[in-house]
């Protein structure tokens, strides 16, 4: 069976034994003569699948009683216009923090609702770091404070979440959700799609403290007011059951390999290999500045555009896959998920090194 490193920034990896696992559940899921796929979203076994999945999210995440866990769709650019939707009941204004491409989206959408300031951005050095933020910085009648606590295309992560006083922080996790600990107390909204660190695309988290439910705007459409999938246990409409069963397998996966504690380990071990490695590279090197380094996203660039195009091509040979960087920002980025095993690393090293010693 052939299966390569495949370093995409999402819809990424997913963990081998979990697919093997779906692979056997395919056709006839638990005896019932059926596909998870064909199963009513009101059966009694597919209730099973999403009452476990909540129940395997809250114990990795340890989600307090006070929060919900809504599954939805709409993926996280979804969560763009549901955010200032659900949460401008008060005041209609907001603090966001833009710290590239998707916290500028965001930014954007949610100026269509309410008053937006961006309150610190790291625009001026192309993304390259996380702008400090400080509590005097936030505005107390601000209905909430926005940021991107992975940034998936530019690679960078907040190494400490601002503390944002009685402001509820919404942060969208969408690139490292469940890759390290996070206190969810912290947070009064916390979103994610799944194509990266929770399973198939389609399927959006949304984790969400209980008095932030049921303030939405008059005009907030049923399908965004988290009110609608929170009274009905995500289960308004049709939900997106397979990539939610899907979800399920991923959370007891990394259940069973120790959690996010665990996780996070090993996410640490597999970034440091990369930026060491960096450090003593005389043709490598990552543009992101030190203290604000992604774990997922990790991006490199060569000497020039004709080698960086020569090592894309050349790692898709050896089985190292989708290096590309992102066209805004050119170069390669490896994007090393949970499911991102030790060795694709160790792997996609041994490849940097051998290139660099051919092109020196
Ligand atoms: N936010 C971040 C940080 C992302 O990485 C992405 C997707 N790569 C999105 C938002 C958009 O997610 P979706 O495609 O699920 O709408």
């Amino acid at each position: 069976m052939k299966r390569i490193y495949n370093f995409s920034a999402g819809p990424s990896m997913l963990p081998l034994p979990v697919l093997e696992k779906a692979q056997r559940e395919l056709v006839n899921y638990r005896d019932s003569g059926m596909s998870v796929m064909e199963l009513s979203h009101r059966s009694a076994l597919f209730t099973e699948i999403i009452q476990e999945a909540e129940q395997l999210l809250r114990e990795l995440m340890g989600i307090p009683e006070n929060y919900k866990v809504l599954f939805v769709q709409g993926g996280a650019s979804q969560q763009f216009s549901a955010v200032p939707l659900n949460l401008f009941g008060t005041n209609g204004k907001a603090d966001y923090v833009n710290t590239g491409s998707w916290s500028k989206k965001a930014i954007k959408e949610a100026e269509k609702y309410g008053d937006i300031r961006v309150i610190a951005s790291s625009e001026d050095a192309n993304f390259t770091y996380i702008p400090e933020v400080e509590g005097s910085m936030i505005d107390r009648e601000a209905d909430y404070v926005h940021i991107t606590t992975n940034n998936t295309i530019e690679g960078t992560a907040f190494s400490r979440i601002p503390d944002t006083g009685n402001v509820p922080l919404v942060a969208d996790m969408s690139s490292n959700i469940l890759s390290e600990e996070i206190d969810v107390s912290q947070f009064g909204v916390i979103y994610a799609g799944a194509q990266k660190n929770i399973g198939p695309a389609g399927l959006t988290v949304v984790i969400v403290r209980e008095d932030l439910i049921g303030i939405a705007q008059e005009t907030c459409p049923v399908m965004l007011n988290y009110k609608t999938h929170s009274d009905k246990g995500s289960l308004y409409n049709t939900p997106p059951t397979y990539a939610i069963y899907m979800a399920k397998l991923v959370f007891e996966w990394l259940k069973e390999l120790g959690g996010v504690k665990e996780m996070e380990k090993i996410n640490r071990e597999k970034a440091q290999m990369l930026y060491d490695y960096m450090e003593e590279s005389e043709l490598f090197s990552s543009p992101v500045k030190k203290d604000s380094r992604s774990l997922m996203n990790i991006p490199f660039v060569s000497a020039s555009d004709d080698l960086n195009a020569a090592f894309v091509d050349e790692a898709k040979e050896a089985g190292l896959e989708t290096l590309k960087g992102h066209r805004s920002v050119g170069g390669m980025r490896a994007s090393i998920y949970n499911a991102m095993p030790i060795d694709g690393v160790l792997s996609l090293v041994a490849f940097m090194k051998k290139f660099e010693s051919k092109h020196k």
